[in-house]
């Protein structure tokens, strides 16, 4: 099978490697969609930065997969041939007190390994999955739409579901990339009933405006906490996400939220250095740390896109072959666009 491998200073490397076969507890499923994320972009395309939960151990790329199972090894208890399935883009050991919880993503056992960083990915016809990181794709939802949720949507359900989001509550997105657009849709439809985003590029603050994901939205720069201020009658946004992982966009975050508000910082990457009086104590603020989500959180998730009739995949502006893989990294490493992804016949 034809498989995407990622050597760094963005190059894009096909190889032909067997198609896996499934052993205990373990599942083969056909690609159908499988998403670029910034992590991917971050740590591993331009250069290969990560250590630890981030090290990139040449393996097939890809850490947003969704597809069909087409075959199953022994002891798999739930899933069986032709289910439809995201994966959850880490396997845990099982036992810890994290995976206990469904947090595979904080696992610390030498087990554990990402699907794209550690263990091959879904940049491929086939991905060997572990059938504990399955989740069933509902009918109603695309393959697209599973692929999407397969990180970053998941990931900004986590965040505002740790800031406990809800109609009482303004939210500002900082950062509208892809992850700034899932977590200004999620939040709308977690009742939030205004949504601010602020972005530096004025084509992803166009596109968010267009898929409804915020409903006002300021150029970054040094005016925009005022901006935020005056279009939540000077008070600030009780909810604040950073889904754009400069300091830049931090600072808006922290500042751009009212005075006992709770703030996630989601993007990753970079420093975060404040004045901790005036932006943090004075403030009385709560700020959480957001880290991916549970396999748990993540099935919950899917379950209430199709209540809410929300399609992850409206945030996609970009599809490519598996064939065009090296034209899609370009692509997203522009940043200018929405989520870009690859799509499997
Ligand atoms: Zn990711
Ligand atoms: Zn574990």
């Amino acid at each position: 099978m034809r498989a995407v491998y990622l050597p760094g200073q963005r190059q894009v490397l096909f190889a032909d490697i067997p198609v896996p076969e499934p052993g205990h507890g373990q599942v083969l499923v056909k690609m159908r969609a499988s998403t670029i994320c910034g992590s991917d972009l971050r740590a591993i395309y331009r250069e290969h930065l990560g250590s630890g939960p981030e090290a990139y151990k040449d393996v097939v790329a890809g850490h947003e997969p969704c597809g069909d199972i087409v075959a199953v090894g022994p002891g798999c208890r739930r899933f069986s041939v032709g289910d439809r399935v995201v994966i959850y883009h880490i396997s845990g050991c099982g036992l810890c007190a994290d995976c206990r919880a469904g947090y595979m993503i904080s696992c610390s056992s030498p087990l554990r390994a990402a699907y794209g960083w550690q263990r091959d990915g879904g940049h491929a016809e086939f991905l060997l999955a572990e059938e504990s990181t399955c989740i069933a794709l509902p009918d109603s939802l695309s393959y697209l739409d599973g692929a999407c949720v397969a990180c970053g949507f998941g990931t900004a359900y986590q965040a505002l579901y740790r800031v406990d989001v809800s109609g009482r509550d303004a939210v500002l997105v900082t950062g509208l990339g892809p992850l700034g657009l899932a977590a200004g849709l999620l939040a709308r439809a977690m009742g939030a009933k205004l949504v601010v985003g602020v972005d530096a590029q004025p084509a992803r603050v166009d596109l968010a405006r267009s898929l409804g994901a915020v409903d006002e939205s300021f150029p970054a720069g040094t005016a925009a906490v005022d901006q935020v201020r005056q279009a939540t009658g000077g008070h600030g946004c009780e909810v604040s996400i950073d889904c754009s992982g400069s300091p830049a966009g931090r600072a808006t975050a922290l500042a751009g939220a009212r005075r006992w508000g709770r703030c996630a910082l989601v993007g990753e990457g970079n420093r975060l250095e404040v004045d901790a009086s005036p932006t943090l104590i004075h403030a009385q603020l709560t700020v959480h740390g957001s880290w991916v989500t549970s396999v748990g959180r993540m099935e919950e998730l899917v379950e209430l896109l199709v209540r809410w009739d929300l399609h992850p995949e409206t945030t996609v502006t970009d599809r490519f072959p598996l064939a065009d893989a090296a034209a899609a990294y370009e692509t997203a490493d522009g940043g200018l666009g929405g989520k870009v992804a690859l799509v499997m016949d």
